[in-house]
């Protein structure tokens, strides 16, 4: 991942902002229940933040657990089947280091700040009973969006009804139309810590997600003017209509620069797997700014996909959740207004969450 090292100058170098940044970490820590006696690694490289690496070691050994940091290269770019010039994921910079993905598997705990996401390795480690932290988002999103009991309890409750769903579909004012069979694979959810052996999380996000049955969806999504793209990371200023047959988008229609952009980018992985819809779900958190990328753009766009009432549409891979493929292309379309409704019982209404 193209993870952008730029720290704001506000944080550059400076005593107080380090410590400021060790106590957010342990905060945070202390919520994945990182504990004396337990052993932790803080998973860096010359993509991620120098800044996080130093705190996060410092906030373990504060908790008084073991800690080193496994500092790695980045990944070469020439070994990126293509000419995407957007974030990939699912090549990381352990991709084939079978000692580093041993070491890991060892850990009762990773900081992972160099994006594992969607790879075969961060699977494997994950089978071990390792806890595996994700940190990418900038200081300003880590002190702003901080993860509580209460989110934890709405995207919980909200993925007990997902997993009893046999179908899912999304309808929108825009023209969105499309079902989903589901039953295929589990539920995932994110509130922002791992408290649990083998449990992944992303700091700091509140949302839930499953993947539809493989050929298991059919219609269309329009993406609005509004909506966001991750990895494009732009609000879109002119709609897309994604034509969803079988479980793979076969059109991408859109007269206008961003339905451009898109196709190129999908069509620059030369995968035909780009284009298979991956997970589906809706964000809960109320204080989440569906805008935060308008001042923050280092954000990859975190708080979109955590927005109370955003329905998230995805596309490519699906190894995290037990299938087979696998594919550096993928894309978040976090959108507003829409209704997702779970065996034609509404859980977001134009945009609202049920309660
Ligand atoms: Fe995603």
């Amino acid at each position: 991942m193209a993870i952008n090292a730029k720290v704001p100058e506000s944080w550059k170098g400076r005593k107080m902002q380090q410590d400021k940044l060790v106590s957010l970490f342990q905060a945070e820590f202390e919520r994945c229940k990182v504990r004396k006696g337990e052993n932790a690694i803080v998973l860096s490289g010359e993509s991620g933040r120098a800044e996080y690496a130093r705190a996060a070691t410092e906030a373990i050994r504060n908790l008084g657990a073991n800690v080193f940091e496994m500092r790695t290269p980045s990944v070469r770019r020439e070994a990126v089947p293509g000419d995407s010039k957007v974030t990939i994921v699912g090549l990381t910079p352990i991709s084939g280091n079978k000692l580093a993905v041993d070491t890991l598997k060892q850990a009762d705990f990773v900081v992972d700040l160099v994006l594992l996401l969607h790879s075969p390795e961060q699977v494997e480690i994950l089978s071990a009973g390792t806890r595996i932290l994700m940190v990418v988002e900038p200081p300003e999103i880590l002190e702003r969006a901080k993860p509580t009991e209460e989110l934890r309890n709405l995207v919980e409750s909200g993925a007990e009804k997902l997993k009893r769903a046999k179908s899912l579909r999304i309808i929108s004012d825009a023209g969105t139309d499309v079902e989903m069979r589901l039953g295929q694979y589990p539920v995932m959810t994110q509130y922002g810590f791992t408290d649990q052996p083998g449990r992944w999380d992303h700091w700091p996000t509140s949302f839930l997600y499953t993947w539809p049955n493989e050929g298991g969806t059919n219609g269309r999504v329009v993406i609005s003017k509004g909506d966001f793209i991750w990895p494009l990371n732009r609000y879109l200023s002119d709609p897309i209509t994604l034509v969803i047959e079988d479980g793979y988008i076969r059109t991408i229609e859109g007269g206008g620069p961003d339905a451009q952009l898109l196709r190129e980018q999908m069509a620059s992985f030369k995968d035909p797997e780009a284009y298979a819809v991956s997970h589906i779900g809706w964000g809960v958190d109320p204080h989440a700014k569906w805008d935060a990328l308008l001042t923050q753009p280092d954000s990859v766009g975190t708080e979109p996909r955590s927005f109370a009432g955003n329905v998230q549409f995805s596309t490519g891979p699906n190894l995290e959740a037990g299938g087979k493929r696998h594919t550096l292309a993928h894309f978040d379309m976090p959108m507003l207004g829409c209704t997702l409704m779970l065996d034609g019982e509404p859980v977001v209404h134009k945009g609202q969450l049920v309660s």
